[in-house]
């Protein structure tokens, strides 16, 4: 296909599954094609803002055995941990003294009653901060409707689910196929979130093993069918302690799945171009510039780590994370100064709604 051709593409209004390929298999000065146009789409709609939601890793104990992931419940290696009342509340008011206007409580999936209603309570706490004035997303896996409900109640308002594979079969390929693993109850659970309120996001991995074109461009789609509000994508990072380690062998590169990833952000915000999308810390792991490559291709959200240190290495969902080792000043200094150089800025004490979301609700 010539540039012409492609140029007429990125212009399309209708992308259909065999246009969504053309785009993900583009390579060379057409991918730079198509990373600009993502940027001006993105600069048209949401300007040259970056939100940001300071990161707590709450707890590492999980239910479930994913088989991609470094906190299964079947890896006997990790020292598991909870984050103690005050902890987290502290790093939520740093979170608000530095000015990110925004929290994201994430951990292992639980389901027992003492988890839910301790969520429940440390949202309601975290809304006391200065009136209210944090935004809070939870990514905490799968829940009843009810449990949903309780902690937008509390006053959570945005929820991070990521369907990790749109498709079925991949899907039971990088889960356990058991009643606990169930892609039918994933899907429910984002129209469960959607009816209940929330700034609905999901996400998949990019680079897992056995994934084509076909079922990446089938997640695209089911990202606009789905009518999300935000969306994390991220770089597959295989973990030694994790059953699809063995197929280490059979996954692209790193900058394969770098590419695929700047990609994949890029041909989405062409086809939603008011969501909010996350850069990925996975994105940075594989590659020291990668966060800001995934704000250059469209995305316009970064989750700094707020953890505290001590906690950190027991939350190592795959090898070798990013900013690890940083602690949140630094990591907002350098921050600023990253954002600045490739023409951005970061919004302070702001939520940063995806607008996407915000039009719809006020129909
Ligand atoms: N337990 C919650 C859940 O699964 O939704 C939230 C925490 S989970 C660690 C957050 C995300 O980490 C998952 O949605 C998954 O996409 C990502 N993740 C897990 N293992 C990964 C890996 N090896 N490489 C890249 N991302 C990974
Ligand atoms: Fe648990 Fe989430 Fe990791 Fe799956 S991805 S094992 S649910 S922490």
């Amino acid at each position: 296909m010539n540039d012409e051709q492609f140029r007429d593409i990125l212009y399309r209004q209708d992308l259909d599954r065999e246009l969504i390929k053309v785009l993900l298999a583009a390579e060379g000065s057409q991918m730079e094609m198509l990373l600009r146009r993502a940027l001006e789409v993105k600069l048209e709609h949401m300007d040259n803002y970056v939100h940001l939601r300071g990161l707590i890793e709450y707890g590492n104990v999980c239910e479930k055995n994913c088989l991609y992931c470094g906190l299964r419940r079947g890896n006997g290696k990790v020292a598991r941990y909870c984050l103690s009342d005050d902890e987290v509340l502290s790093c939520a008011r740093l979170a608000h003294d530095l000015g990110y206007g925004s929290v994201a409580l994430q951990s292992g999936e639980r389901s027992d009653p003492e988890f839910i209603a301790k969520i429940e309570y440390l949202v309601r706490e975290i809304k006391k901060i200065d009136g209210g004035s944090l935004g809070i997303t939870l990514s905490l896996g799968e829940q009843t409707e009810d449990t949903y409900c309780r902690w937008f109640d509390a006053g959570a308002h945005r929820y991070l689910l990521r369907i990790e594979s749109s498709d079925e079969e991949l899907y039971y390929r990088i889960h356990p196929r058991d009643a606990k693993h169930s892609f039918r109850t994933r899907v429910d659970c984002l129209e469960a979130l959607k009816r209940t309120g929330y700034q609905t996001g999901t996400g998949v991995m990019v680079g897992l093993p056995s994934q084509t074109l076909d079922h990446l461009a089938g997640d695209l789609l089911f990202f606009r069918d789905m009518d999300v509000a935000m969306v994390g994508l991220g770089p597959y990072i295989p973990h030694p302690d994790t059953p699809l380690y063995r197929f280490k062998g059979a996954i692209p590169s790193a900058k394969e799945r770098m590419d695929m990833t700047l990609k994949m952000i890029a041909v989405l915000r062409l086809m939603m171009p008011e969501i909010n999308m996350v850069a990925a810390t996975a994105n940075q792991t594989i590659d020291p510039q990668g966060r800001e490559k995934a704000i250059q291709a469209g995305a316009n959200v970064i989750m700094p780590n707020l953890t505290p240190g001590e906690y950190r290495e027991s939350y190592f969902i795959y090898p070798d994370k990013a900013c690890v080792k940083d602690m949140p000043d630094h990591c907002q200094t350098c921050l600023d100064i990253r954002l600045a150089a490739i023409g951005h800025r970061i919004q302070y004490n702001a939520w940063g709604d995806s607008p996407a979301f915000t039009k719809k609700t006020k129909k």
